[in-house]
């Protein structure tokens, strides 16, 4: 037999769920060689996640997905929230309604698309990329890291070993860790997560050299395993039935958000597309715990029944159903060996799918750790340290993010099996938890504080520019031709960072001279100039966007410093780095400032990282302080 065939990738990334595919959008259309395997025979069909929050939303517009998401997403406005009659008579009654709304975000927090679809997007988007490579069927079998020369940039220290592998489709129910197994509408299984074997009928194994290896398998992940990484927390003890399915009830409220809370449980019900609705189902056998998989679909429409009495519950057409025990378990590693392999998403923390976290959260993580890749293999970061440095951020930024969601969970499990008098507010306030808007990233070489800011503390948590802190989404429109966008929409996973200078009001004339001095010495700056105007034609590593708040009529575009306008021979001029902060024709005013609660008169700079998360926060004209962020980040 001939030796094993080998293979040179920049990065390898074992599974194509939703971490995996998320992680492999960041490398569209760059010189990076990505392959992505997957021991699955092809993308998954149905069921489990569903729902994503507008912060996920937001990372498939930078992906360019945006519109197709969106067109086949729900919108969630309301909740209900119904509880057993305080008469002491029978059965449930509405106790109120919530709009589905923070009012922060400005736009709808949260949208209903199940999982295949969200990964049939991700995965479209790929395709016709040829440096990114998918692979079904196929799992590591055996990995390596060659410790002696992790810790230099360009080596390639991952050795792993493929096969060509069938998944067995017959196992039994008996995945507990965050879903059991995936029951199709005839109740075959679809997608065992038991054991897979060589197919020894199929092609000879191949051995793959990669500089990174990335863990996007899953609860079960081989990688984990393979890098001694273990999993802190527990077994809880509630054990769900989810179930998608179109429902014949005279529930008036089938059609909104509930929380259906009665003396035998809490049911969670989400309205979704195609007239069906999703229905999380707490199941419980008088003082002991069932076990999942011994649970039947019947058995969990009877749980579903006694809860929703008097109204009823018929089932019409049933597109998935499932069964699981929940897991709140974090891993004590998010990454290893000199920063050369990662663990994302479910790979390293599971929880209650009820907050509708795990899918959201995987894409996160990928979001967060993708453009830190894409930033060093392109060789963009200076030196090996500054490397370690930055993908070392990852761990530190995401790792915290999971560990609070589990104390979130932890509570919001507790809320469903005993409500307090202050359900509703409790319900308000892990909205705004969830849609993710309290995450606030360490100061690190990526998260760059102010001298003597770090004693603030906590009121700084209240402003909304704040470094570590998501950039808040906010309506604008073009300088150039009076097209409104929301930000995010235009902050375009290109692995750009932005230097967005909120100028103020411009036509005042020291406002416009604060705006030329400062565009000027970025242009000429001598360690900026070649990040932020290139003198080929490749993107600049560092754009250059201007929001200010004077009227359009007012600014000449062309009469600004090139940074803001620059010129190429292929395009002409570049018109979609000038913002204003003005009504619209059609879609009303943006109130940027406003919301943002920027001086008109004083303005401010924020460094935006490539992910949308805040960098730094500066002055309007403190320039050495943009090129102080970026040699802490010692990129060129
Ligand atoms: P996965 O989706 O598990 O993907 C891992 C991939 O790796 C799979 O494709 C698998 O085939 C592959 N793989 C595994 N091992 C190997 C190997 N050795 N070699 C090669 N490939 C491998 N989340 C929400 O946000 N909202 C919800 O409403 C929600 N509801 C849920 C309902 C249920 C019943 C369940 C079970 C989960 C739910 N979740 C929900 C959670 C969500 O599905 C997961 O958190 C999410 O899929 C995690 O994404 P991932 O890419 O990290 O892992």
């Amino acid at each position: 037999m001939s030796p094993p065939a080998s293979t040179k990738v920049d990065l390898l990334i074992v599974g194509a769920g939703p971490a995996g595919l998320a992680l492999a959008n960041w490398f569209r259309g760059a010189n990076i060689k990505v392959l992505i395997v997957d021991k699955k025979p092809g993308p998954t069909p149905r069921g489990q996640a569903e729902g994503l929050k507008s912060t996920t939303n937001e990372i498939f517009d930078s992906y360019g997905i945006g519109p197709q998401v969106t067109a086949e997403s729900w919108r969630l406005e309301e909740i209900a929230c119904w509880g057993t009659r305080k008469d002491g008579g029978e059965g449930i009654v509405r106790e109120q309604v919530i709009p589905d709304r923070v009012a922060e975000l400005g736009k709808p927090r949260e949208t209903m698309l199940q999982q295949s679809r969200v990964e049939h997007h991700m995965l479209h988007n790929i395709l016709s990329h040829d440096n990114i490579e998918i692979r079904y069927s196929t799992a590591p079998m055996s990995v390596d890291i060659d410790t002696s020369c992790v810790h230099e940039t360009n080596t390639f220290p991952v050795s792993v070993s493929l096969e060509k592998v069938t998944t067995n489709t017959n196992t039994t129910n008996g995945d507990t860790t965050n879903g059991t197994s995936c029951h199709a509408t005839n109740g075959h299984h679809i997608n065992g997560q038991n054991g897979h074997q060589p197919d020894e009928h199929d092609a000879p194994s191949d051995k793959i050299s990669a500089k990174y290896i990335v863990g996007c398998d899953g609860a079960h992940s081989w990688l984990r395993k393979q890098l001694d990484v273990s999993l802190e927390g527990d077994l809880t003890d509630s054990v769900f039935g989810v179930v998608d399915m179109v429902p014949k009830s005279n529930f008036p409220d089938i059609r909104r958000v509930c929380y259906l809370r009665a003396a035998s449980g809490t049911i969670l019900l989400v309205p979704r597309s195609n007239k069906e609705v999703r229905m999380y189902i707490p199941v419980e056998s008088g003082t002991a715990l069932p076990d999942p998989k011994d649970l039947t679909f019947d058995r969990v429409m009877d749980a579903a029944r006694k809860i929703i009495a008097p109204y009823t519950m018929e089932v019409g057409s049933v597109s998935w159903w499932s069964a699981y025990r929940v897991r709140q378990r974090v891993g004590n590693h998010f990454s290893r060996l000199n920063e050369r392999a990662f663990l994302v998403g479910d790979a390293v923390h599971t929880h209650s799918p009820k907050a509708g976290q795990g899918m959201n959260t995987s894409i996160q993580d990928a979001y967060n750790l993708g453009w830190k890749l894409r930033l060093t293999l392109k060789g963009k970061v200076r030196s090996s340290g500054a490397r370690q440095d930055l993908l070392r951020t990852y761990e530190s930024e995401r790792r915290p993010v999971a560990l609070d969601l589990i104390a979130f969970d932890k509570g919001f499990l507790k809320l469903f099996a005993a409500p307090s008098a202050q359900f509703d507010t409790e319900i308000l306030q892990a909205l705004k938890f969830t849609t993710g808007l309290s995450i606030r990233y360490p100061p690190s070489c990526a998260v760059q504080l102010p001298k003597g800011i770090e004693q603030l503390g906590p009121s700084l948590l209240k402003a909304d520019l704040v470094p570590g802190k998501r950039l808040p989404d906010f309506r604008v429109v073009y300088q150039a031709d009076g097209v409104p966008t929301w930000m995010h929409k235009r902050l375009s996973a290109t692995g750009q960072f932005r230097v967005m200078i909120f100028a103020g009001d411009i036509s005042d004339s020291t406002a416009s001279k604060r705006l030329h001095d400062v565009g000027k010495y970025l242009g000429e700056s001598k360690s900026l100039k070649h990040v932020v105007m290139p003198q080929s034609e490749q993107e600049p590593l560092v754009e250059v966007l201007v929001v200010h708040c004077a009227e359009r009529d007012l600014v000449d575009l062309l009469a600004l410093p090139e940074v803001y306008r620059p010129w190429s021979d292929e395009s002409g001029y570049d018109f979609w780095r000038v913002f204003a902060d003005v009504e619209s024709v059609h879609d009303g005013h943006g109130r940027a400032y406003e919301r943002l609660e920027i001086d008109r008169q004083v303005g401010c700079t924020v460094v935006v990282r490539p992910d949308g998360y805040i960098g730094a926060v500066l002055e309007v004209d403190d320039v050495e302080g943009v090129e102080r962020y970026f040699e802490g980040m010692n990129v060129s």
